[in-house]
């Protein structure tokens, strides 16, 4: 990142907002803040690693073109792919590992809840266990606290929000759904990423090598680079409800 596009972004604005989920709950859409006239094209990359494997693929393809992405990894995830951790650790300049939960259980709270059909969280000692679960494995492998965290599903309620925001995170949201859940095909995601606008926090994920977000984002990233698109992590940007 350029010391300007870096300077530019430290003074954007954070908030998140919410949109309709479940009658229960939300999904958490942001966008970058990016200062209305400022000379940046500014875009966020999240990767998903919730549990499943590593998809060296799309992690190779950004440190080739040396793009930057923040990652959110379980627990789970780092215990089960050590070869993965240790790649996205040699390149602290390039990826920020922040928070996806310990077990990948959604962050919403009520017995007999399910989010995609996964069971929800039985109550809010659980959910605390679900976020600093993950985050003492990410401060023991970095030495530094996660500050954004992404329970799984993307979806919340009221309860598990206050809860998160008052453990002192920020619920990270996105603006653009590229693989939902690494489930499309190469064009589609291609398309997706193809359209994106500068502020757009894009989620994909690198969990799954045998879907198609490697070989999208490998097609796409370089003409983003050649129109002038730069890629940020969220610590580097603020957020603002999309
Ligand atoms: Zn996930």
């Amino acid at each position: 990142m350029s010391r300007t596009v870096f300077t530019l972004l430290l003074g954007l604005m954070v908030s998140a907002t919410v949109t309709a989920a479940p009658s229960w709950g939300v999904e958490v859409h942001d966008r970058l803040a990016v200062p209305s006239g400022a000379p940046t094209k500014a875009v966020a990359i999240t990767l998903d690693a919730c549990g499943g494997a590593f998809d060296a693929s799309l992690i190779e393809t950004l440190i080739d073109l040396r793009v930057p992405a923040t990652i959110f990894v379980t627990k789970k995830w780092l215990d089960r792919n050590p070869a993965g951790t240790a790649m996205l650790l040699a390149h602290p300049d390039l990826f920020e590992l922040e928070d996806h939960g310990t077990s990948h259980v959604p962050a919403v709270i009520g017995t007999g809840r399910r989010v995609y059909g996964i069971a929800a969280e039985p109550d809010a000692a659980h959910l605390e266990e679900e976020v600093s679960g993950a985050a003492q494995a990410i401060r023991s492998l970095t030495g530094r606290a996660p500050v954004f965290f992404r329970g799984a599903t993307a979806i919340y309620d009221a309860q598990s929000m206050q809860i998160i925001r008052s453990m002192g995170y920020q619920v990270a949201g996105f603006s653009v759904n590229a693989d939902a859940g690494a489930t499309l095909s190469e064009a589609q995601i291609s398309a997706r990423l193809r359209a994106v606008q500068p502020g757009d926090i894009v989620i994909a994920h690198m969990n799954k090598p045998a879907g198609s977000t490697a070989e999208a984002f490998a097609a796409t990233l370089p003409s983003l680079l050649a129109k002038g698109y730069r890629f940020v992590t969220l610590s580097g940007g603020r957020l603002q409800p999309a």
